[in-house]
């Protein structure tokens, strides 16, 4: 039934997007962080002896999938994305889409995500210990991702969750018009000083030994993606649509579902401008960014 099992901490993974893997936590308060992975697992654990306690990591779809079925559990999440959870427009906008996208998205969270609003019942900060019993989980809040994205720290088990900081080869994600490069970065640099013994992701292989090697390595994805873009740039003043279709990224243009990777491509690509602008280093004029010499 797991894939990973320390004291009363295990793991499940499911997490090709739109889903995620899930963190179970088997103690007197039984919990789930993000009940996005495999259905009929999470089900039978809930029919074992219910589930207390549902925590979801951050506002995303694929991390929401099966929160409908624990409506008898108590929803925890952190407050500066409680609104996105309480409102799929809240939740759509924050992918910027285009008019004719916008129903697309909306039908696909609510058809093929199971999107229910749901206002947390808790509203978790920063330092907040989640008591299950035996087990202990610090929140550790990781903005960048999404505002209210959290990091959880099983302190006995020196287990640490890091949800979509996700540690995957192509890097972490900030397209969102709420995510934040520059919080991403001083959010990797936190966890980075936290030591444990295993992390535990929501995508991809899921589960590693607490090495920050890991970390370094996932931060590297960032500045080699400034690299880039800085070398494209040298050869000449772009507008925004040519350092789109670079595709720095994620390569030539594709799709996930109604997930338009252009998008995500256009929305990061604007948070490094916004930061090399912000550092000198490039200059915007009539609609192109030129490199400052
Ligand atoms: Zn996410
Ligand atoms: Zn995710």
């Amino acid at each position: 039934m797991y894939d990973f099992q320390k004291g009363s901490v295990r793991f499940i993974r499911g997490g090709r997007y739109p889903h995620s893997h899930t963190v179970v936590i088997d103690d007197e308060r039984r919990a789930l962080i993000d009940a996005a992975s495999d259905k009929e697992k999470l089900l039978a654990f809930d029919r074992e002896r219910p589930v207390d306690l549902l925590i979801t990591s951050h506002a995303h779809e694929d991390h929401l999938m099966f929160n409908h079925l624990f409506a008898h559990a108590q929803f925890l999440a952190h407050e500066a994305d409680a609104e996105a959870f309480g409102n799929s427009r809240t939740l759509v906008l924050q992918y910027a889409p285009s008019e004719e996208e916008h129903p697309v998205w909306e039908e696909f969270l609510i058809r093929d995500c199971n999107f229910v609003p749901r206002y947390p019942d808790r509203l978790l900060k920063d330092g907040d210990l989640i008591d299950f019993g035996h087990t202990q989980a610090q929140v550790i809040h990781t903005p960048g991702h999404t505002p209210g994205h959290c990091a959880f720290h099983f302190l006995e088990e020196k287990i640490l969750f890091l949800a979509d900081l996700d540690l995957v080869k192509a890097g972490p994600y900030y397209a969102d018009v709420t995510s934040s490069l520059n919080d991403t970065i001083r959010s990797l640099e936190r966890i980075r000083s936290i030591e444990v013994e295993t992390f535990l992701t929501s995508h991809g292989k899921g589960i590693y030994d607490g090495d920050p090697a890991h970390i370094d390595r996932y931060l590297e994805t960032i500045s080699c993606r400034e690299a880039s873009l800085l070398e494209f740039l040298s050869t000449g003043p772009k507008t925004l649509a040519e350092i789109v279709a670079r595709g720095i990224i994620y390569g030539p243009p594709k799709s996930i579902g109604a997930w338009d990777l252009s998008l995500s491509e256009k929305g990061m690509m604007i948070k490094h401008l916004e930061r090399l602008t912000g550092s000198d280093m490039l200059l915007m004029e009539n609609g192109r960014y030129h490199v400052i010499e």
